[in-house]
């Protein structure tokens, strides 16, 4: 009877923290000032850090998204996560280079840039915080990157072709900077009315956003 009734027990107790750890968080639009931060360094004992990771994954994949920076969902900590398996079905990629994006999930911690190198090459980018803009952005092919992962072990790593380019957009994102800010002027004048709109809620995405300058909100 008492290891039934445990059994209940700690089935009800993964239930509550299923519940209240697995959450959806909304995206933050673009035009919210915390997209701007240059985001804080994450201590070890930062309260919640493991619901925060989980929900940021749940948040990212519910979006459709290959990564996912903490500022996206209101909270300025450099904290960004990654998951490159959707781009590895692209045929435009040779096989040794679809394999590596394939299961490449990462947790960044308190990432650094070290070093960007190479000929800068353009690939067409954009962002879950600014939904329906998507532009051609030049970035260097090859980093270095100094990050921890869950385990708070600082390590030094070097990546290179797309998954450098997801880190890189990443990146971006805890030093408060958007694709947005890389791209032409004249692109820049050519997408305003559509950011006016997001700042102003007046878009469709099929995952939940907040948005900053949507009245009643
Ligand atoms: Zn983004």
């Amino acid at each position: 009877m008492r290891t039934v009734f445990q059994g209940h027990l700690l089935l009800f107790i993964w239930l509550i923290n299923l519940n209240t750890i697995i959450m959806i968080l909304p995206i933050i639009g673009y035009g919210d000032p915390v997209l701007r931060k240059v985001a804080e360094h994450v201590p070890a004992d930062f309260p919640d850090l493991k619901e925060t990771i989980v929900n940021m994954y749940e948040t990212m994949y519910n979006a459709n998204g290959v990564g996912l920076a903490a500022p996206q969902v209101g909270k300025a900590i450099r904290i960004f996560v990654i998951d490159t398996t959707p781009f590895s079905d692209d045929d435009d990629l040779d096989a040794t280079e679809q394999k590596q994006l394939n299961g490449f999930k990462r947790t960044f911690i308190n990432a650094k840039m070290i070093k960007e190198e190479g000929e800068e090459w353009c690939f067409n980018e954009g962002c879950l915080s600014i939904p329906d803009v998507r532009e051609d952005v030049y970035r260097n092919p090859t980093i270095t990157i100094e990050y921890c992962e869950e385990d708070f072990v600082m390590k030094t790593e070097v990546f290179d072709g797309l998954i450098a380019r997801v880190i890189q957009h990443e990146y971006d994102h805890i030093e408060g900077i958007l694709f947005t800010d890389k791209i032409s002027s004249l692109k820049k004048r050519l997408i305003q009315k559509k950011l006016k709109n997001i700042i102003e809620g007046k878009t469709f995405q099929e995952y939940r956003m907040k948005f900053f300058g949507k009245k009643g909100r």
